[in-house]
């Protein structure tokens, strides 16, 4: 699962090639480490006119502890096009608040307050741009807003140094929901989310920041299904630090895996197929008794059985529809209806961006992957009803043992083929899950988000 090719680029001899050939030269990603700064340097801030979350963003870098600067620390950049890249990069982050702009003549603002200082964001650094969704700003506003999304992709694309972009559609009356995001999308934890557009909606529960944002579950019961392994067991890993108590879910075979990772979290293990007839009551009956209940419940656990549709048996379509859909519909309404979701509850798909893109023998996962976008959206509005969210992330191409049996030439490509030409690792999506089942982070409903490096697939 080693990268080698990126361990090649940055050797004496490698640098030199890569860069004689013009070939990729992947940044090592930073990722979070507890105790360490949320950003490596200051972030400069800048606002359209008329724009509603100036107090906000100032509000939230101050409790993240970042610094924040309203005037660019250094002069413009003034190298001509082919030179080497500025390398005394000033900037942390650059955020933008967009909302202002409420009609397209004033997208000049994005060109104005980006062009000088692009080129000084840093290493790891970040990018976000905050606007309105269009659905919510009506008219020319609307259309302006929309208009973000193309900007933010291409600055995405444009970036170097393995620094990324978010955009993030705040609805009015929303913006004390934004905290978990911003500090999710400035922080290492976001390493691979790359120019993606997020939602943050407004809610009926009240956002409940933790009293801790380095244990913000504390407390709380999550169960995540497929733990055993690869991104399931990152997942329980990285709930564990946030203060959850895991209940580490997989199959029987699975079940020294299974010990090994739920004593590691110091959670607890629990042997179940989730498609089996009695799962749903099995896990009411469980997650009641031990429990009284739990926070979040993360659909993990999934499977492949690959071949063009001419070929596919039914039963690897079926076993693939039955595990990475049907038993989570039927685990969803089990606890749903038992009340056995608490107050402010989590549900958290896994997708794949095969779901978004489509690939070449992957009709049933596909087609598996996509029905968990509509499980996504079918059920937000549900949840909202009750406090609780439903969200999903969608991972690219992710370094775990189902990738490296993936043939060499095809994997090769699937690393590179993104904006920062490596594969993520299993922190990375289980990151992402945890920003969603932060309570803070109320107010995110109905969300995909790829962790995708943004991955030239389905982009
Ligand atoms: P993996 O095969 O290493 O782990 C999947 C786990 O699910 C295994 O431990 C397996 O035993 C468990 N599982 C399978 N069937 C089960 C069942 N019926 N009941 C309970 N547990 C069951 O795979 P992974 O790469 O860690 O993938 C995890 C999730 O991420 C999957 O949903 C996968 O589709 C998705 N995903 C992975 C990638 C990637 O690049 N690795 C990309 C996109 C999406």
């Amino acid at each position: 699962m080693t990268d080698r090719y990126q361990q090649f680029a940055r050797s004496g001899l490698g640098r030199q090639i890569v860069r004689r050939l013009g070939l990729p030269n992947p940044t090592p990603l930073r990722r979070y480490r507890p105790g360490e700064p949320a950003l490596g340097g200051p972030a400069l801030v800048g606002a359209a006119e008329g724009g509603r979350l100036a107090d906000t963003v100032h509000a939230v870098l101050k409790s993240a502890g970042i610094e924040a600067l309203t005037e660019p620390v250094t002069e413009p950049s003034t190298q001509a096009e082919g030179e080497r890249p500025a390398t005394s990069a000033k900037h942390a982050a650059l955020v933008f608040d967009a909302t202002g702009i409420d009609r397209p003549e004033r997208l000049r603002e994005l060109y104005d307050f980006f062009r000088p200082v692009i080129r000084t964001v840093g290493t790891c650094g970040r990018v976000v741009v905050l606007g309105t969704p269009p659905e919510s700003a009506g008219g020319r506003a609307a259309i302006a807003q929309r208009a973000l999304e193309g900007f933010t992709r291409s600055v995405g694309k444009e970036l170097k140094r393995g620094a990324t972009v978010g955009l993030v559609y705040v609805t009015p009356g929303a913006e004390a929901g934004v905290e978990s995001t911003l500090r999710f999308l400035l922080s290492a934890k976001s390493a691979y989310v790359d120019a993606q557009v997020i939602r943050v909606g407004t809610f009926d529960a009240p956002v409940v920041e933790p009293d801790d944002w380095a244990r913000p579950l504390a407390g709380k019961v999550a169960l995540v299904t497929g733990a055993s392994r690869g991104i399931g067991a990152s997942i329980a890993d990285v709930l564990a630090r946030d203060g959850a108590h895991v209940v580490a879910l997989d199959i029987p075979a699975q079940g020294d895996e299974l010990s090994a990772v739920a004593n590691r979290v110091r959670g607890t293990a629990l042997q179940l197929d989730v498609t089996a007839a009695d799962a749903p009551a099995r896990l009411v009956e469980h997650l009641t008794d031990r429990h009284g209940g739990v926070d979040v419940l993360v659909h993990n656990a999934g499977i492949t059985r690959d071949k063009t549709l001419g070929r596919m048996k039914e039963q690897a379509w079926d076993a693939v529809l039955a595990v990475n859909l049907a038993s989570q519909l039927a685990i969803n309404d089990a606890l749903l209806e038992a009340n056995v979701l608490r107050e402010g509850g989590r549900i958290i798909g896994v997708s794949s961006i095969a779901g978004i893109a489509g690939n070449v023998g992957q009709t049933n996962y596909a087609t598996s992957k996509a029905g968990v976008i509509g499980m996504v959206r079918t059920y937000a509005p549900v949840l909202a009803e009750r406090g609780a969210t439903i969200n999903a992330v969608a991972p690219g191409f992710i370094e775990t043992r189902m990738t490296a049996a993936v043939p060499l030439f095809l994997r090769e490509a699937g690393r590179r083929m993104n904006s920062l030409s490596q594969g993520g690792l299993p922190v990375d999506v289980a990151e992402t899950i945890a920003w969603y089942a932060n309570p803070g982070s109320a107010a995110v409903n109905g969300n995909v988000v790829r962790v995708c490096g943004q991955s030239l697939l389905g982009a």
